[in-house]
């Protein structure tokens, strides 16, 4: 099991905590449609995940065994003082290298497409944390293949790499304000903020992962100034609580561009520039209305109280369903889970829709309850069909109390 697997648990326990401090202080920083968008989100990059993390794991692999320039043994990152020191060492290169791939994650427009995910949300909280895109193993392995190279045991820096991300995952909350001299050193809850930030003074800022010395170091460090609120999100707003949609949607910009400029090497350019700069014609042919930051409003469309209950009854299952689909892929490998998945894949597609209050929502939920049984019957013949009695009546139940549920609100 990866120590990101092993840490859910502790994060699920952690955002019910801030949950209810949020509800005891009534501080208002949880919406449960934007809390089950960026939760979907994570799900959905860790369960596309189980299919697309061999790409950085293969390659990573073939750059350690023909390329790696020192012959570093696994055994000498012991529990001794040169052993602990080698761990640090690890760490720290790997979180030098999470700085380049983090700030060229928002300053270069393909890579800010697969990023842009991670910022989507108008509120910040831990549930933001764990919104994660699904499109980074195309280019981000790239940034730690000089780990690779230098010889770094695979296993080691999957480990300080995990670790890595699961450190971010504190800083991700508004109960905690200033620091001190720890908010000089390391990322804490008040340096990230200003970087999910969209207010003119705080945009492409502090990049760090654990240490914060690197936006120091290069420039780019912005200190939360008490008389700049942050304003969280991004400036083209996702506006739906399709986590799907959520990871196309930069890409879907970048496409437009591309199409319609005429020049072929803009049409190159859109991908690899700037992020935000757009070929002369496009823009003119198809100019952007500037950001009102004064007129923010966030994306929070309305739906009824017996609708929203439904909503988190299932986000439940989501979640279930989730760690089993996790536990499985632990024993029985990718090919195992890529039906369970297609069926998660689709009811978070539904969840959005629901929170949408979109007219066909109802609908669309009812098809997806009705095919859970026949799909699981022809694709998942073995595992489904010796499924103990007790698990049919569970389905059972679920498929129809489900609808019937449904059918109320
Ligand atoms: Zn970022
Ligand atoms: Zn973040």
């Amino acid at each position: 099991m990866t120590l990101i697997a092993l840490a859910v648990p502790f994060f699920l326990l952690a955002l019910i905590a801030e949950l209810a401090i949020d509800r005891f202080r009534r501080t208002g920083y949880y919406r449960s449609n934007d809390a089950i968008n960026s939760l979907s989100a994570g799900i959905l990059s860790e369960s596309t995940g189980y299919f697309t993390k061999v790409v950085q794991y293969t390659i990573w692999g073939l750059v350690l065994s023909n390329f790696a320039l020192f012959d570093i043994q696994r055994s000498w990152f012991d529990a001794s003082v040169s052993g602990i020191a080698l761990w640090v060492l690890a760490a720290v290169l790997w979180d030098f290298c999470y700085y380049w791939s983090h700030r060229l994650g928002h300053e270069v427009s393909i890579l800010w497409a697969a990023h842009a995910v991670h910022h989507q949300s108008e509120e910040y909280n831990l549930s933001t944390a764990l919104r994660q895109t699904s499109s980074s193993f195309i280019f981000s392995w790239i940034f730690y293949v000089p780990l690779f190279l230098i010889g770094f045991p695979t296993d080691v820096l999957i480990t300080v790499g995990a670790l890595n991300l699961i450190y971010q995952f504190w800083v991700h909350t508004q109960h905690i304000r200033r620091l001190g001299v720890l908010d000089r050193i390391l990322v804490t809850p008040s340096n990230h903020r200003v970087h999910h930030a969209q207010n003119q003074a705080y945009i492409d800022k502090n990049y760090g992962g654990i240490f914060i010395l690197w936006d120091r170091l290069f420039g780019t460090f912005a200190e939360e100034a008490d008389d700049e609120p942050v304003i969280f999100g991004v400036r083209k707003p996702l506006a739906n609580w399709n986590p799907i949609w959520a990871n196309f949607q930069v890409y879907d910009y970048l496409l437009f561009d591309a199409q319609h400029t005429r020049r072929w090497q803009d049409k190159i350019g859109v991908w690899f520039r700037r992020t935000g700069w757009r070929p002369a014609d496009v823009a003119e042919a198809y100019p952007k209305s500037p950001v009102d930051l004064d007129t923010f409003q966030k994306f929070d469309p309305q739906i009824s109280s017996t609708r929203r209950a439904y909503v988190m009854m299932q986000f439940a299952v989501v979640i279930i369903s989730a760690l089993l689909i996790s536990a499985s892929f632990a024993t029985q490998g990718a090919a195992a889970i890529f039906v369970p998945c297609l069926l998660l894949w689709t009811q978070l597609y539904t969840l959005g829709l629901l929170n949408e209050d979109r007219l066909y929502a109802a609908r669309f939920e009812l098809v997806r309850l009705a095919i859970i049984v026949p799909i699981g019957l022809f694709a998942m013949d073995e595992s489904f069909l010796t499924m103990t009695p007790l698990l049919w009546v569970f389905v059972a139940f679920y498929v129809l109390g489900s609808a019937l549920w449904l059918r109320k609100n």
